[in-house]
């Protein structure tokens, strides 16, 4: 099974050139838009006029008839495949639609993270040779069309990557970054013969190769082996302080647009910078659980002893949730436990659960190992030694006391072992059965040619690059990466041992 890799470098276009970047973005997202909203008046029109009943506009790609001379002059000032792509963009998302895959493409927001997508026509990777040994030393960004031409964005490849048939160029709080997907250069077996090859264990060798996690608020993680994983101290510090910040910007966002309201004027460049302000606090503290995310899930996934993962198969978005308003029997607004709720959402948030999860997913598919969903039922009330459940076993928040059997714990980590064994066992009895994984190519229609999925975006054939830097911009800047740190993920099938282990 191949599988795709997604890289994001951090690159940095000059102020000119993100002028240019920004208004492509913007053309693009009028193309997208003006597709959605048009299939959607035609929609609610075949919905109403009796006359007509499945009457449907044509899902294709044509964005002429956006161009106007006198309404959207603005869009002849970018590069025709650009705003091609926004309707391309839209075509795939409908087309995922139907598949199942999506729901219906929506309307795109001026506001979080902007992007636009480049096919090959708009960019290249131009190889930079030394002159005097010949040796490769990075690669060349180049962007634009010969009438259009945006010139040489210079990024940072912090990993080895190939050269991918089409790129995204997007800023997120003032940065900006370079990403594109590939297919892995190694192959990693399917996830049903993982299944099978982990089957071949018994319940208690499996058990001990087994890493269960037990999400919380207190620790975000605790394991059955008896580990934890926690932010930093520094980073929770700064963490609480900028969400502290990013309130304040918030409330000084409101007076200046009250004044300006007041005022009967548009916002002015104050508002833009606090806007900016605010955005970039919002930011660390994503950026802090991403992390967390990553080194979790890549320390999981690649200790020796961990074979298959199981996590308790929680609803992370109705957790955290708004609560439904309420109203009493007299029809006043009743406590809904609102404000308890956004605590503990925002706790949970914090700790990253689903990142965290989706990583050690994708990751240990790569490492040719397995990441399987249980049941959370009562976890944190079974007992791990003889599998009593009982409310009174949980003592307190963190003390585990089995009423049946008196086994003493640490609650965080008896439910760690709880949901390994459950795992494993939901692996054994034939429970878990691999999802098929549904994919959706672009599709591309010549005259004459029936529509269907031709080829996907990432065609193999692509030229393979080995680079540590991008433009030369972080040579002997760029953290020299430590030795073996991008080679593929190498894994060894072993025989399940014949001799018992020692249960931990
Ligand atoms: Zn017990």
């Amino acid at each position: 099974m191949q599988v795709q890799t997604g890289f994001r470098f951090r690159c940095y276009p000059t102020s000119a050139q993100a002028q240019v970047l920004l208004r492509w973005m913007g053309c693009q997202r009028f193309i997208d838009n003006a597709k959605v909203t048009e299939d959607r008046y035609y929609r609610k029109f075949a919905r109403k006029a009796l006359g007509l009943p499945e009457q449907y506009p044509p899902v294709d790609q044509q964005y002429s008839r956006y161009i106007d001379q006198e309404l959207t002059p603005w869009l002849k000032d970018v590069p025709s495949q650009v705003l091609r792509n926004g309707a391309v963009r839209w075509r795939q998302a409908v087309a995922r639609y139907f598949q199942g895959l999506g729901g219906r493409p929506v309307i795109r927001k001026k506001i979080g993270r902007q992007a636009v997508w480049l096919t090959s026509e708009l960019f290249a990777f131009k190889p930079i040779v030394d002159t005097q040994t010949g040796e490769i030393l990075g690669n060349r960004l180049t962007v634009g069309t010969p009438k259009m031409a945006v010139g040489d964005i210079l990024f940072n490849a912090h990993r080895d990557y190939r050269i991918p048939n089409s790129i995204r160029i997007g800023v997120e709080a003032g940065k900006w970054f370079l990403s594109f997907s590939n297919e892995c250069l190694s192959q990693v077996p399917d996830e049903a013969e993982t299944v099978e090859w982990l089957r071949k264990f018994s319940e208690e060798e499996l058990r001990a190769r087994t890493f269960g996690g037990d999400r919380g608020v207190e620790i975000p993680l605790a394991g059955n082996h008896g580990e934890t994983f926690d932010f930093d101290p520094v980073q929770k510090a700064r963490m609480e302080k900028k969400a502290h910040q990013a309130k304040r910007y918030q409330r000084q966002m409101a007076r200046q647009r009250t004044q300006a309201v007041k005022e009967k004027r548009p916002s002015g460049a104050n508002y833009g910078k606090t806007k900016k302000r605010f955005a970039k606090s919002c930011q660390y503290g994503k950026n802090v659980r991403e992390d967390f995310a990553h080194k979790t899930s890549r320390a999981i996934v690649h200790h020796p002893d961990h074979l298959l993962m199981v996590y308790e198969d929680l609803n992370v978005k109705g957790m955290t949730k708004k609560p439904k308003a309420k109203k009493d029997e007299n029809g006043k607004w009743a406590k809904n436990q609102a404000a308890a709720k956004a605590g503990l959402s925002k706790k949970i948030l914090t700790a990253a659960w689903g990142k965290t999860v989706t990583f050690t997913k994708y990751k240990a598919i790569k490492a040719g190992k397995l990441c399987i969903p249980i049941n959370p039922y009562q976890t944190s009330q079974e007992c791990a030694e003889c599998g009593y459940i009982h409310p009174d076993n949980r003592v307190s928040q963190s003390e585990f006391v089995c009423q049946a059997c008196g086994h003493q714990d640490n609650a965080d980590h008896n439910a760690g072992r709880v949901i390994a064994r459950r795992g494993v066992r939901l692996l054994l009895s034939g429970g878990y059965a691999p999802k098929e994984v549904k994919r959706c190519g672009i599709f591309r229609r010549k005259a004459n040619e029936a529509i269907g999925p031709v080829r996907s975006e990432f065609t193999p054939g692509e030229s393979i690059v080995s680079r540590m830097a991008g433009n030369g911009r972080t040579q002997g800047t760029g953290h020299p990466l430590p030795e073996g740190r991008n080679q593929e993920i190498l894994f060894v099938r072993e025989e399940p041992p014949t001799t018992t282990v020692q249960m931990v």
